[in-house]
């Protein structure tokens, strides 16, 4: 090898060192976070693990050698399928501040920060869950996932679902015709064929998860709090890495441990702390900055509306036809019918489900979490800040990026907002 080369290699492998250690840091910090707010079960540690191995270990989850992992981009992406083909989902959407960085000098300015962390694990090539992956699945969303697919094509085999925009009949037919071009890219990776009791036994497996998280959800619905949400978003992110049977398992052990904390009356703290909702772009680990901020000044993160917390797992996949054709039809509509996120152009439906949670998790406040970049969310907040308002419950609109470079104003603006909440608490009777 001549001098050159071997100077150039030197130099990559030195940043991609420099990489790894600032990305694990980041990570370690934010799970030490996480584990020092109070409330957490000892159940819940298999979450932090998960996240701990991908994030700060910069390792894969385990999964057998001869399972082939199929990164996603989205919810609306039926992992159920992929469990059928005889593949393992892993989700791909990053929140990686040292990913983002290294994106950021790749992708337009304007791109969101998760488009840029993307681009940037792929270009830095240091998480080897982005090159293990055996397909990459993009639904088209919003012009920055249109972006994402083409930049990945060019490195990896890309299926992108052409999402409708609207949910009517026609709009379910047409994402009908996706998910069929869909399971024939995936029977092609793994040679399996996609059967009735294939698909049936994963819609039954993710079934089990959407049911215990239905019970963690009533759980967490109590007062006095059983559990914070900052440690809920843990496992809602833990579970993009893990096998759905064994999320369900482990939320099922947590379970336990909350009906315990009820029957012997030990809620993780007796005061009662301002109930905020998180709504907006998706919030990724390690950017758990504001859920964190909010815990830390003295609310809990009661109600979580983003696609990567509740919201991306709590509806299950209901057939009303006994035939594959049913069983792909009810895919389709539970990825469609039920999903609240601005993608769709009309999205009345979300306003209905944040009056919905405002009521069942009797919240006081409401944060709207919008990425810089991220104009699907961003064009919504108009329309539900006035709708929230007539209802009396405040409500925060706070942008940030993949950085910490605005955590002390966020924290500023964080506490102003709990400290009026505080102000204006009352009974919590709210006209939803
Ligand atoms: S915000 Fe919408 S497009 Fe983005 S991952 Fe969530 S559901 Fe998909
Ligand atoms: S929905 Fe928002 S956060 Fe997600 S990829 Fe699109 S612009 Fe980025």
């Amino acid at each position: 090898m001549e001098e050159k080369d071997r100077k150039i290699l030197e130099k990559e492998a030195r940043m991609k060192d420099r990489f790894r250690r600032k990305s694990s840091y980041t990570s370690v910090r934010y799970l030490r976070r996480m584990k020092e707010l109070s409330g957490a079960p000892e159940e819940m540690m298999p979450f932090f693990d998960i996240l701990d191995k991908v994030y700060t270990k910069m390792e894969s989850p385990d999964i057998p050698k001869d399972i082939p992992m199929v990164g996603t981009y989205c919810v609306m992406a039926p992992q159920e399928l992929i469990y059928a083909a005889g593949a393992q989902p892993v989700k791909l959407c990053s929140g990686s501040y040292t990913a983002f960085s290294v994106g950021d000098d790749i992708v337009p300015r304007d791109a969101c920060p998760l488009v840029k962390a993307v681009e940037g694990f792929q270009n830095i090539g240091t998480m080897p869950l982005y090159r293990d992956c055996k397909l990459m699945v993009v639904p088209i969303t919003c012009d920055c996932k249109k972006k994402i697919a083409g930049m990945l094509s060019g490195k990896q085999k890309v299926a992108a679902l052409h999402v409708p925009v609207n949910k009517e009949d026609e709009d379910i037919e047409q994402y009908v015709e996706e998910l069929y071009l869909f399971m024939g890219e995936l029977e092609d990776l793994t040679g399996k064929r996609i059967s009735y009791d294939s698909l049936a036994g994963a819609i039954r497996m993710t079934g089990q998860a959407a049911y215990e998280l239905s019970r963690f959800l009533s759980l967490k619905k109590k007062m006095p709090y059983l559990l914070r949400g900052t440690h809920s978003m843990a496992m809602m992110n833990a579970a993009a890495y893990m096998n759905a049977g064994e999320w369900a398992d482990q939320i099922s052990e947590v379970n336990g441990i909350l009906e315990r904390r009820v029957r012997s009356k030990e809620p993780f703290t007796k005061r009662p702390l301002p109930r905020v909702m998180i709504t907006g772009s998706p919030i990724i680990f390690p950017n758990i900055k504001i859920p964190l901020l909010i815990e830390e000044m003295g609310g809990v993160v009661a109600a979580d509306e983003t696609c990567m917390g509740e919201r991306g797992m709590s509806d299950p996949v209901v057939p009303t036809d006994e035939s594959f054709d049913g069983l792909i039809r009810a895919l389709a509509v539970r990825a469609v019918r039920p999903c609240s996120c601005p993608t769709f152009a009309d999205n009345k439906q979300r306003i209905y489900r944040i009056r919905q949670m405002i009521r069942d998790y009797q919240i006081e406040g409401i944060v709207y979490h919008v990425l810089r970049g991220c104009l699907v969310y961003d064009f919504e907040y108009k329309q539900i800040e006035e709708d929230i308002g007539k209802l009396g419950i405040p409500i925060i609109r706070l942008e940030t990026d993949y950085n910490e470079e605005d955590i002390e104003q966020l924290r500023i603006r964080i506490e102003a907002f709990i400290e009026m909440i505080k102000l204006q608490k009352g009974p919590a009777q709210h006209r939803v």
